[in-house]
């Protein structure tokens, strides 16, 4: 099986990621970091609903300014769902998403030639008065069949 060239940070790479932007590694974000693990990408309720479920009290706003200061320092990044919900992504490199916009769900998906073709023919195009700072490549689908809310 190919390797993701994105990998989950561990616990252990989020401590030392806290420790170069100079942030605590409190109980609270590294609760949430634990969460995010699995969960990948989610909204502040996603995660507030999965520490409940392991007998961790947290507020959502809480949970939302952990996850948007960790956004802040490009530790995660931000997406946002068509519904205009804020989602937090644990992976704030370049990557590639398929968005599910019936469930809202993010989905990392990995198409090397995709964004080879991108980056190839944004080289020859220009902007005039803008300079291209990045791509975020989101394809947004509906299921084809009905499947249960995650
Ligand atoms: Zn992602």
């Amino acid at each position: 099986m190919a390797r993701s060239k994105h990998p989950i940070p561990t616990l252990d790479d989020f401590r030392s990621q806290l420790r170069r932007h100079n942030l605590r590694a409190t109980q609270q974000r590294l609760a949430v970091h634990e969460v995010m693990m699995e969960l990948v990408h989610a909204s502040a309720d996603d995660v507030q609903r999965k520490l409940e479920e392991k007998g961790v009290s947290i507020t959502v706003g809480s949970i939302y300014n952990i996850l948007s200061s960790l956004a802040d320092d490009h530790i995660y990044s931000r997406r946002l769902s068509t519904a205009g919900k804020m989602y937090f992504d644990i992976d704030a490199s370049r990557h590639l998403h398929l968005y599910d916009r019936e469930n809202h769900f993010f989905r990392n998906i990995e198409d090397e030639e995709l964004s080879a073709l991108i980056a190839a023919h944004l080289k020859r195009r220009k902007f005039r008065g803008y300079t291209v700072e990045d791509i975020d490549i989101q394809i947004i689908a509906k299921p084809t069949r009905k499947t249960k809310k995650i």
